[in-house]
């Protein structure tokens, strides 16, 4: 079993989960957005749930009580679109022919085989939360909750049924709100057409130009700007009028005959081009007409456009839909009755072919909205419905966002700042089934309206009808009696599971209908985090709610916001491409801690992440496995000598180091910076790892005192101990693991219940920090400067100049690191270093013994000696001196020199000099 799970078993075993929400701290909240129980979850999820709970650890081990409730958003088109697909249902219609009990019973039935697969993966992730305590949208408490929502908004006039023309998606047969559109634009190539309208008694035909020749059945008008310069040209013998400013769509030889104002234009009237509705076809005036595009001429459908709507109210034009709700021609358009709109537009386009009504027609790209859960392309569709008057409480909204700290800021007056400045009333109703209904009933007499506002009160109202199951269809036999004497009967619509989603502080604890202190101590959220996406979706629905129900509160106080991920191409993750690795594979490779330390490092928050395995091995290579190796260092070595303050430099620089490393991590995590935080371990595994350690590998192996082992140990133990809490909340496997193996008996059992380490200002030396970094730097030149001539480090040196004063014992760390037999301070040289390499004979000699002893410590390894094996050694050729002779037998713990042909020898050259080697075991 893999090190992680057997950690994931062991806080389940110990419930340290549960442990480390203590009741007696103050409370920490968090709102857990709840996710569509839909499909799998996928490194998208792993980077919130990452983030989610680097954050929560964090606060616990910083003395708070922080619950994690999960939810799960179990309504709504995404699961009615999965049982669509099941059911191989294709419209509305067929879900009423099925019976909409039945259809209901489906969705709800298929909610919890997805959450499943979620809770498994995130729990991999180490993910803590209580998944037994879930909450789910479609309970009949969370929708009293909601519906008590809508009351309050109801009573303070922030709902209203409207006509409106919204973007609508035929297939689902539903509104979209226009966050919903904002999530499915895509690129298309689409056919315009330029469309000839003969003016009434004159000669002149005026051209329009549309995207959608759908709507040209039902168009009423055409809309000019008043004000703009328009002018009539003759091509072709026929003459045409279009703004000035478009001549550019004329193709071949124009003459320009006359050129006017638009006002001229108002009250024309035309021949339609097609006669299914009844009407005088006029030209009025348009504000929102404009000539970067088309002829300056626009068609006028009142029922298929916003603009097009205000201009049929503004001039009293006809509203009569030739669309059905699911995108089909109504009977009465004969030509194209029963067509699908979006099929039917080549057939519109030849039928004007035909009659020589249409002037060019062209490719155009441009974006186009798409259901962003069907993908069936959206129209814009004339619709009676339910609208939160968001633009009413805009201010507020703007206000109410301030007291918002984003992660990144820049999301504040960017993203989120430019969406409320734009905000748009909500049509916050969906014509569907699977959904929380809205409570609000309608008399059909004289179609007064009661919102209500719970069950109780809906028990107290209603003259029949039952209240078991507050879904569809049961809710809609539910009747109340209205104060003329007639029956009210439920509008039809269910809530857009936006509304529900953003009206979870309140419903997931069935708030105000009970847990009111709990709601106290948990509103306004301390802390979400989400994907970029929930700008428009999820952090929007709950502060315009918030905002709605309070007036001066925001929802949530601070907020981390992550990009997508994608793959390392810059392509979406995407089933199909197959373009990423299983998530199963990667916690199997590199584990959790590797993928979340990847995660949280490798981007800055709220920019796209770039997927790549080689990283997150790189990651787990350099950190994970570094750390781990630094903990068996450790181990390897250790005596359990006795605790003791250190005098030595390295161990007071490394203390210093984790000095500045708690403190910074802390102004970080504070201020919710994750990806500034945990970076800074990259820097301090580097220093600890490749510097202290290696400088320190002497003492543990050949201490020159007991006390020197004592200060080296003392100081590797705290160090890897600290380290093992700072990082707990980033990587929680790996540190747990370690802090099993260094806790001393009667400390806490998980490194997760442990205090975050507190603060000792006192230990970081700045100026040492400082002279390290320097010291360095120093050696690095060095050592470059070796590389470039070709010479080991082995071969000691003379001296190395330096420019600057540097401390004594720095010195010293200098001088072994790059094995020269002097470090001179020489402020008169040019560089910043100066090696000498020039090599006297002894110098050249001790190179040559340090070559032998390498070779013959090679071979000592190869042959498996232990360190208790002593050896004879064979040495011929060359001409080494007695003292060298004497240093190698003391290096490779040889009793002497022998003559014998031996099985164990090598022949290797030195500065061209033959030498062979052997040893032989003294047994
Ligand atoms: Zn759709
Ligand atoms: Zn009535």
């Amino acid at each position: 079993m893999n090190y992680e799970e057997k950690i994931l078993k062991f806080w389940k075993e110990n419930n340290i989960f549960e442990k480390s929400i203590k009741k007696d701290r103050p409370y920490f909240s968090f709102y857990d957005g709840p996710p569509f129980a839909t499909g799998k979850p996928h490194y998208g999820h792993i980077l919130t749930t990452t983030i989610k709970d680097t954050v929560l650890r964090y606060k616990t081990m910083k003395g708070f009580q922080v619950p994690r409730r999960v939810g799960w958003d179990c309504h709504g088109l995404p699961i009615e679109n999965l049982i669509e697909k099941e059911l191989n249902i294709k419209n509305k219609k067929e879900i009423e022919e099925l019976g909409v009990d039945k259809f209901n019973e489906h969705c709800r039935n298929s909610v919890f085989t997805c959450v499943e697969d979620f809770e498994k993966t995130l729990e991999r992730v180490g993910r803590w939360a209580d998944y037994s305590n879930a909450y789910s949208t479609m309970d009949k408490e969370y929708t009293e909750s909601v519906w008590w929502v809508l009351k309050q908004l109801w009573d303070k006039d922030l709902v209203k049924r409207d006509y409106r023309v919204s973007p609508y998606c035929p297939r689902c047969s539903t509104t979209l709100s226009n966050f919903e559109v904002n999530l499915g634009y895509k690129e298309v190539k689409n056919k315009s057409i330029y469309v000839k309208l003969k003016l009434k008694n004159r000669e002149e035909f005026v051209l329009v130009w549309t995207t959608t020749p759908w709507t040209l059945p039902q168009n009423v008008a055409v809309a000019v700007n008043k004000d703009e310069d328009y002018v009539c040209v003759r091509l072709e013998n026929e003459k045409y009028i279009l703004a000035k400013k478009r001549l550019e769509i004329l193709e071949g030889d124009y003459e320009i005959i006359k050129e006017f104002k638009g006002e001229k234009l108002l009250g024309l009237e035309y021949s339609p081009v097609f006669n299914y509705i009844e009407n005088d076809f006029k030209i009025v005036h348009g504000d929102f007409v404009g000539t970067e595009d088309g002829t300056g001429l626009v068609h006028i459908a009142t029922m298929y456009g916003e603009d097009d709507y205000k201009i049929g109210k503004k001039y009293n034009l006809p509203f009569v839909h030739t669309v059905d709700e699911s995108g089909n021609f109504l009977d009465f358009v004969e030509d194209f009755k029963g067509r699908y709109v979006f099929e039917a537009n080549k057939d519109i386009v030849h039928n004007l072919k035909e009659r020589n009504l249409l002037f060019k027609e062209e490719l155009i790209e441009h974006t186009y909205p798409f259901c962003w859960r069907c993908d069936a392309p959206l129209m814009y569709y004339a619709k009676e419905s339910y609208y939160l008057m968001v633009t009413k409480i805009k201010e507020q909204l703007i206000q109410n966002n301030k007291g918002i700290h984003w992660v990144p800021s820049h999301i504040k007056e960017g993203r989120f700042g430019k969406w409320l400045l734009g905000a748009r009333d909500w049509d916050f109703a969906r014509n569907r089934f699977w959904g929380a209904p809205i409570p609000i009933w309608r008399c059909e007499e004289c179609e007064k309206m009661v919102c209500v506002g719970s069950i109780k009160e809906l028990e107290e109202l209603k003259t029949e009808g039952d209240l078991g199951d507050l879904h569809k269809p049961y809710i809609d036999n539910v009747y109340l009696r209205c104060e003329c004497g007639g029956r009210m009967k439920r509008t039809e619509e269910v809530f857009d599971c936006w509304f529900e989603s953003g009206a979870m502080p309140y419903a997931s604890c069935h708030y105000p209908f009970e847990n009111k202190e709990i709601f106290e101590k948990t509103f306004p959220a301390d802390f979400i985090a989400e994907g970029l996406d929930q700008t428009r979706g999820w952090f929007y629905t709950l502060h315009v709610l918030a905002t709605g129900l309070t007036g001066n509160k925001p929802a949530f106080k601070n907020v981390i916001v992550n990009g997508l991920v994608l793959d390392k191409t810059g392509r979406k993750l995407s089933k199909k491409l197959k373009n990423y690795p299983e998530v199963s594979d990667i916690f199997e490779k590199y584990g959790a801690d590797a993928l979340r330390y990847f995660l949280l490092s490798s981007t800055n928050m709220g920019e796209d992440y770039r997927f790549s395995e080689e990283r997150v091995k790189e990651v787990w290579r350099k950190i994970i496995l570094s750390f781990k190796n630094c903990f068996v260092f450790y181990n390897i070595y250790k005596k359990n000598g006795k605790e003791v303050k250190s005098k030595n430099i390295l161990d007071k620089w490394i203390l210093s180091r984790l000095a500045l490393l708690n403190k910074e991590t802390i102004e970080y995590l504070d201020d919710y910076e994750l990806t500034r935080a945990i970076r800074l371990f990259d820097d301090f595994m580097d220093d600890f790892s490749n510097w202290y350690i290696r400088r320190s590998r002497r003492r543990f192996q050949k201490p020159e005192s007991d006390l020197e082992l004592e200060e080296a140990e003392t100081t590797l133990k705290f160090v890897l101990k600290e380290i093992t809490k700072i990082m707990a909340p980033f990587i929680p496997f790996i540190t747990e693991e370690i802090y099993q193996e260094l806790k001393n008996d009667g400390e806490v059992i998980s490194v997760h219940l442990c205090d975050f380490p507190e603060l000792d200002e006192e230990l970081i030396d700045v100026l040492l920090m400082d002279e390290m970094k320097e010291a360095r730097e120093i050696v690095n030149m060095a050592l470059s400067e070796r590389m470039e001539k070709g010479v080991k480090v082995r071969q000691p040196l003379s001296f190395l100049k330096i420019k600057k004063e540097i401390s004594r014992e720095l010195i010293d760390i200098i001088k072994d690191e790059i094995n020269v037999k002097e470090v001179l301070i020489d402020e008169s040289i040019d560089e910043e270093i100066l090696l000498n390499f020039e090599l006297t004979d002894k110098l050249k000699e001790e190179g040559i013994a340090r070559e032998i002893i390498r070779n013959i410590q090679q071979m000592r390894k190869n042959l498996g000696y232990s360190k208790k094996d002593r050896i004879l050694v064979k040495c011929k050729g060359g001409n080494l001196s007695k003292k060298a002779k004497d240093f190698i037998l003391e290096e490779v713990l040889a009793d002497g020199y022998i003559d014998d042909d031996l099985e164990n020898k090598k022949e290797l050259k030195i500065y061209n000099i033959p030498y062979l080697i052997g040893i032989r075991k003294i047994i």
